[in-house]
């Protein structure tokens, strides 16, 4: 059994809400509105601790209007002078859309962007700790600026233009850090669903060459079968094409899309079971999805074991990256979040560089003053958005400490997700939401561990680990090496710092599509309580690093959970949709039709989950209500 540990955690919101629950006769849109009155007192949303991400307080009215049918009377007072434009979502989509306007139509704008949470950014979230006087700034969802080199015109325009210079990042981020302190990659077996606890090298990618020795006498520390270690160094080793005796090069293409990794291995690399499942969960936290519904090609190309010498020679071979993943604030693409919305209301960011911006504070409270051209209002769900009468305007009525309020523009821009457009929009047509459903976010979830040490981590050898069949993490490690703006990272393991974890809920092998796995980790990612994220999350860092001396109720100062059942926007998948659905043909298309004064943003009408998607979904959407 886990011993409770005297960890911070400030998910009281959660706490406020169920003890209520049980001896009131409130309902839960009252106890929603108190929670988000709470919300509105002083507290820094980055340093916040819980359950973040998809908070308490922030979803429940989207909940209550898509599963229950909520229905609030849309007031008859108008709140606030018309806008030029209303923008629903504030992420990095709805930031850029706003910015993308106002560079436009003119710096004279008037723009409202309304969210759901306490924090603006999306997905793009900062959280920060203070631990042992030292202040430590992480990522508690979107993490880096990736391949900014193939970025649209506009992306790489409108980073520019707010002030980030990615070349910088080449002095900021050390990329010998970890060599430096021989601190390797490691693999975590969990006692759990193996005979016993073990960590060791992770070589399930390594290709035998002349370390075959130092191979072999690592993976024979494995807790695996005998026959699943000699399987695996088969697999490691060989050179063999398996897919010899299929003539053309296009039967070998469309088997694999056909088939999936997991199955890939089975049949025709003939390894046991065992093998497969050490591979199923290494793909999630890049492709939010498992190997047993990501295809054999997608494996091909991205040279994972046994598809290595099947030599298909297709155009856009591999998805090596052609720069390196060195993007990253400290604070992750929340430091882009930032930057978009210090041009868009100076006064609220103090500074001016993407430097100062990394130590800067954020004045919350001058987000959404009427002084302002441009203003973000947060912990406010919109409900309806409609135009009006004339069809000169677009009406939004969004919920705000339980109260209805409606807000004019004369254009609207749903920069939220596209799942729950068709709710907030009577006018949706349905041929566009029946295109609308045929993607479904998906579910993530980063867990920031402030520690107080590192020490056990360096006493072992590891930066971070792989854990295959997890109980909840299948990753976690120590974090970006990036120093800049007068923060640094840790450089002794006598040091606070904050570990990253990363858990992708899904329902893997009972043969269910991308899209249904999705569907259900994000109905139980809803049912998980704190408690549950920290008793797992202490479990499997005490399993793994307990050899290393680590103590949980010593060494770890507070937890983050970001939870993400919204998370990447989908990604049409060789395995599980038509082999012609791309982010230039597909469903999205017509989901993301304009209805007149309302535009569609987000990176779901772009069917690409990265920062790029967001902005180049921005860009139409301005674009579009700018033809006006
Ligand atoms: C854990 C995680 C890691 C990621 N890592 C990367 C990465 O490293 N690099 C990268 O490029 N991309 C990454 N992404 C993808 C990231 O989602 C995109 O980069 C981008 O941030 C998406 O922006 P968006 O504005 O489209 O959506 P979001 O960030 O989801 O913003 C939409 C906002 O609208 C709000 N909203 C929804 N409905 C309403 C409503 N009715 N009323 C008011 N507000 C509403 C949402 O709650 C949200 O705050 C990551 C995503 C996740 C989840």
């Amino acid at each position: 059994m886990i011993k409770k540990l005297n960890i911070t955690r400030r998910d009281f919101m959660n706490g406020f809400a169920m003890s209520l629950t049980a001896g009131t006769a409130l309902s839960p849109l009252e106890l929603l509105a108190m929670n988000q009155q709470m919300q509105s007192s002083n507290l820094y949303p980055p340093e916040l601790v819980g359950l973040r991400g998809s908070h308490p307080g922030s979803f429940e009215v989207a909940h209550a209007l898509a599963r229950n049918g909520a229905y609030w009377a849309e007031p008859s007072d108008q709140t606030d002078l018309d806008y030029d434009v209303v923008i629903v979502g504030g992420g990095i989509s709805g930031l850029s859309a706003a910015y993308l306007y106002r560079q436009r139509h003119g710096k004279n704008s008037r723009i409202l962007i309304l969210d759901n949470h306490d924090d603006f950014g999306g997905h793009a979230k900062r959280n920060e700790f203070n631990v042992d006087g030292k202040q430590l700034i992480c990522y508690g969802g979107s993490q880096s600026i990736a391949e900014p080199g193939s970025w649209s015109p506009v992306g790489k325009k409108l980073l520019k233009d707010v002030g980030i210079h990615t070349e910088r990042f080449y002095d900021y981020f050390d990329r010998n850090y970890y060599k430096n302190r021989k601190l390797r990659n490691g693999l975590y077996f969990s006692g759990k669903q193996y005979t016993k606890d073990h960590i060791s090298d992770n070589h399930l990618r390594s290709e035998i060459k002349d370390n075959e020795k130092e191979i072999l006498d690592v993976i024979n520390t494995y807790p695996i079968a005998e026959a699943s270690k000699v399987a695996l160094f088969r697999l490691l080793s060989e050179t063999e094409n398996y897919l010899q005796g299929i003539e053309s090069k296009e039967s070998k293409i469309n088997l694999l899309r056909e088939t999936s990794y997991s199955d890939f291995l089975r049949q025709y690399v003939n390894v046991p079971e065992e093998v497969v499942q050490l591979y199923r969960d290494m793909a999630r936290g890049l492709w939010g999805i498992g190997w047993d519904a990501l295809s054999a090609l997608d494996a091909y190309k991205s040279e994972m074991p046994g598809t290595r010498h099947l030599n298909l020679k297709i155009a856009d071979e591999s998805y090596e990256r052609d720069e390196p993943y060195i993007f990253h604030f400290p604070d992750g693409n929340a430091g882009v979040a930032r930057s978009i919305v210090r041009g868009l209301i100076p006064s609220a960011i103090p500074g001016t560089t993407m430097e100062d911006l990394v130590q800067a504070r954020v004045d919350y409270n001058g987000l959404d003053l009427e002084s302002s051209l441009v203003r973000i209002r947060l912990n406010s769900t919109a409900v309806k958005v409609k135009h009006t009468l004339n069809e000169k305007a677009v009406d939004v009525t969004y919920i705000k400490d339980g109260s209805p309020y409606r807000v004019r523009g004369n254009h609207v821009i749903m920069a939220c997700y596209n799942n729950i457009i068709p709710d907030i929009c009577p006018e949706v047509p349905d041929v566009q939401k029946e295109a609308i459903a045929y993607a479904t976010k998906m579910p993530l979830v980063y867990i920031s561990v402030a520690v107080r040490n590192w020490n056990a981590f360096s006493n072992l050898g590891y930066r971070s680990f792989y854990i295959p069949q997890p109980t909840l993490m299948h990753s976690f490690g120590l974090d970006f090496p990036i120093s800049m703006g007068g923060y640094n990272f840790t450089q002794n393991p006598d040091e606070p710092t904050v570990i990253h974890g990363t858990h992708v809920p899904l329902d893997p092998d009972k043969g269910l599509n991308a899209r249904e796995q999705c569907i259900a980790g994000r109905t139980r990612l809803y049912e998980m309580s704190f408690d549950d994220f920290e008793k797992k999350i202490v479990s499997q860092m005490s399993g793994a690093l307990r050899d290393g001396g680590f103590d949980a109720e010593r060494d770890i100062a507070a937890i983050t959970v970001n939870r993400w059942p919204h998370g990447y926007a989908y990604e049409y998948l060789d395995y599980s949709d038509p082999v012609e659905f791309n982010p230039n043909n597909g469903p999205h298309i017509a989901g993301r039709a304009q209805i007149g004064r309302i535009s569609i943003a987000n990176s779901d009408a772009s069917a690409y989950a990265y920062l790029t998607g967001a902005i180049d979904a921005a860009d139409r959407a301005v674009n579009e209500q700018l033809m006006l």
